[in-house]
């Protein structure tokens, strides 16, 4: 078999089993080989490695994407030194991404523009990467998606559904017109998903407030039970963070 037929029916192959990163740099690799004196193994090792890789990242990518967590809120633009250290040593625990298997929940307190949204994202990017599948919501979103379900007969089949995230962040929980319909499917949520996986919720109102949600001391009482029967919270009480910047955007202008 002549070298060209070689490649030409490996191209084929490859192709065919869906081992990109192995089509584009076998022959490549092949020569570093020769040259470096490598082994069989130490070549197949490489291009195994490439096409890991790869994959894992499109892996990433597409859990990202699906988990419609907005893409700009990462780590990567977020100052952790803004927050106090307590706050910084849980985050540090939690992004070892464990108290998902254990199904607990985050919660995130402190006034509007102190970074609760941007951290929670941030955390679930990181179990994105982790490969967990997550869901991200706005109280207001989910809670008109789960209205129209119950509507149309199937809620659910709605929960089934978000049952199989083991993530879902709610942001600004309790952000809603809040008539008593709306209250109703968002406990329900909530009981459906009791240890059944992760909620990560954002709030700018503290417990002693959630009678404007739940309306009912019972149902308030029940609802923060469950939530925080096995969880974290994160009480986030640094100063508005757009608030700083434009103080201090005015600072430089004077
Ligand atoms: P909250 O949800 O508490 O109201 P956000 O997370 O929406 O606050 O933050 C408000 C704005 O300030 C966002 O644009 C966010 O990216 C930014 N922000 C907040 N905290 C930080 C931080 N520590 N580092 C960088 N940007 C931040
Ligand atoms: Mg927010």
């Amino acid at each position: 078999m002549s070298s060209k037929d070689i490649s030409k029916e490996l191209i084929t192959l490859l192709k065919e089993i869906r081992l990109p990163m192995f089509r584009e740099y076998y022959a490549e690799c092949a020569r570093q080989a020769i040259q470096q004196e490598l082994s069989y193994e130490q070549y197949l090792l490489e291009l195994a490695r490439r096409e890991y890789e790869v994959r894992r990242l499109n892996m990433i990518e597409r859990l990202v994407k699906t988990s419609k967590i907005p893409l700009e809120k990462t780590f990567d633009t977020f100052d952790l030194n803004r927050l106090h250290l307590k706050i910084r040593q849980q985050v540090k625990i939690l992004l070892a991404g464990s108290f998902v298997d254990r199904r607990e929940n985050i919660l995130a307190f402190g006034n509007p523009g102190s970074g609760k949204t941007h951290l929670l994202c941030a955390i679930c990017h990181e179990l994105c990467r982790q490969g967990r599948r997550v869901h991200f919501a706005s109280c207001d979103l989910i809670v008109q998606q789960l209205l129209r379900a119950k509507k149309e007969l199937e809620l659910d089949k709605l929960l089934k559904k978000l049952s199989r995230f083991e993530v879902i962040m709610i942001d600004d929980f309790g952000y809603v017109k809040q008539d008593r319909e709306e209250m109703e499917v968002l406990f329900t949520l909530l009981a459906h998903r009791y240890e059944r996986g992760s909620m990560l919720i954002t709030s700018n109102l503290p417990f002693s407030k959630w009678e404007v949600i739940f309306k009912d001391p019972m149902t308030t009482a029940a609802a923060i039970d469950r939530l925080v029967h096995h969880s974290v919270v994160l009480e986030l009480n640094v100063p508005s963070y757009r608030a700083e910047q434009a103080k201090r955007r005015k600072y430089k202008d004077e």
